[in-house]
């Protein structure tokens, strides 16, 4: 076998996912999970040419337990000499990173001192580059950071109306996240609807349990909904998005809430299953909508409400739109969600083709406005994992 192909690495605090790429054309050769890492019953499972396994691991088994395993199995399956690099994905790069780098050891050591912004997800991420580093010590670990396309957003839209010191002394500022797939399907909607990259005006929606939308001129990012961390911004599953920032000393000192039991409402019990009552996965919610559940009607309106006033806001930073992207889990699947952004946002001059919009389900994508509307909607499926890949073999060969 050619030795072409990338190891993508996605490393979160109790799981990673896992990917062996083909950087030239995006094909997955082999794909997997290990979750409830650190926990009595962790298990990997992993899908190699349409076989699905399952592999049990030992109780209490940490990420370098895991990935000594995928190791084995990557062995077992001869595929160790297709590999030139192993691609991380990082989330926090802060102010340091704006571009994927190889890691060297002054580069793990800015990735540590961006721990701080990102405590849940840095520290797994390095915990990952070190596994991997010691797994395969002949192969070129590259980081590739979430936060690194929205290092393009001007000044005047990633800084809070605070104090500019604690911009100053401690980085406190919008970053943005989900860069990569903002980056991605902004690049490839240049592609498939034919405009020109320099000159163009795309908004995209990233949907998935977290969401994100951003404004991208010229292929750049010039604003994006989340901030600091990811919970600025829009509805979520469980992540409220924006709030009056009130809220949180009305919690501590009217209701006596803790520091922690703010975050922990704030992220993980508000949003699409804070509002339902019911779940935060959009399925479910559509479902129970569509038989009359009064909480998650109004879950999906809010939800569309929204994401739909932070797509108009954008029209500030862009000056106008030519193209509006919808991707993620629910951007990709739920044509409910999309119909009903569409028509909120009916006065922008985007009509949606109602029929289109119901065949671009299950990852098929597609255009789902109509003809005549005056800005091109459509719905194209994330693919981090390939970017990934792209920017680890671009940077593995470059420096051969
Ligand atoms: P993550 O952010 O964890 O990568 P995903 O991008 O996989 O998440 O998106 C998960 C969300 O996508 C869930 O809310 C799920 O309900 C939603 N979703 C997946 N398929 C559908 C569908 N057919 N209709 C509506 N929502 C869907």
């Amino acid at each position: 076998m050619p030795s072409h192909h990338v190891l993508v690495l996605n490393c979160g605090s109790s799981s990673f996912k896992f990917a062996i790429i083909d950087p030239h054309h995006g094909e997955t050769l082999l794909n997997g999970l290990a979750e409830r890492l650190n926990d009595s019953n962790p298990a990997m499972k992993y899908t190699y040419n349409g076989t699905k396994t399952n592999i049990e691991l030992a109780s209490f088994s940490s990420h370098t337990i895991a990935i000594e395993s995928l190791v084995s199995i990557i062995q077992d399956l001869n595929l160790s000499d297709s590999l030139i690099a192993v691609g991380h994905r990082v989330v926090h790069g802060g102010e340091t990173f704006t571009q994927s780098v190889e890691i060297t050891p002054d580069v793990l050591a800015a990735i540590q001192k961006t721990s701080n912004l990102a405590p849940l997800h840095n520290p797994a991420n390095l915990i990952g580059i070190e596994a991997a580093q010691h797994a395969f010590p002949n192969l070129k670990q590259i980081a590739v950071f979430d936060t690194a396309f929205h290092q393009t957003i001007p000044e005047h839209a990633y800084l809070y109306a605070i104090p500019y010191s604690l911009y100053q002394d401690h980085g406190i500022r919008r970053y943005g996240f989900h860069g990569t797939s903002h980056y991605y399907v902004s690049d490839m909607a240049c592609k498939t609807l034919g405009l020109d990259k320099q000159n163009s005006k795309i908004i995209t929606a990233h949907l998935g349990n977290g969401c994100s939308v951003s404004a991208i001129k010229n292929g750049q990012s010039v604003d994006t909904s989340m901030g600091l961390t990811p919970l600025e911004g829009l509805v979520m599953g469980t992540r409220s998005g924006d709030i009056d920032p009130g809220l949180f000393s009305y919690l501590t000192s009217q209701l006596n809430y803790s520091n922690e039991q703010v975050d922990a409402l704030l992220n993980k019990q508000s949003g699409l299953l804070g509002l339902s009552q019911l779940s935060n996965d959009c399925r479910e919610i559509e479902d129970a909508a569509q038989a009359g559940h009064r909480q998650a009607l109004l879950a999906l309106d809010i939800f569309c409400y929204r994401l739909a006033k932070y797509i108009s806001s954008y029209l500030v930073p862009l000056g106008g739109l030519d193209a509006l992207i919808f991707t993620g889990g629910i951007g990709e699947n739920s044509s409910l969600i999309r119909q009903k952004v569409l028509s909120h946002l009916s006065f922008v001059g985007v009509r949606c083709d109602d029929s289109q919009n119901e065949i671009a389900r299950f990852g098929k994508g597609g255009i789902i406005s109509a003809n005549g509307s005056s800005v091109q909607a459509a719905v194209i499926p994330t693919n981090e994992e390939w970017v990934i890949a792209t920017d680890a073999a671009a940077l593995t060969l470059e420096t051969k």
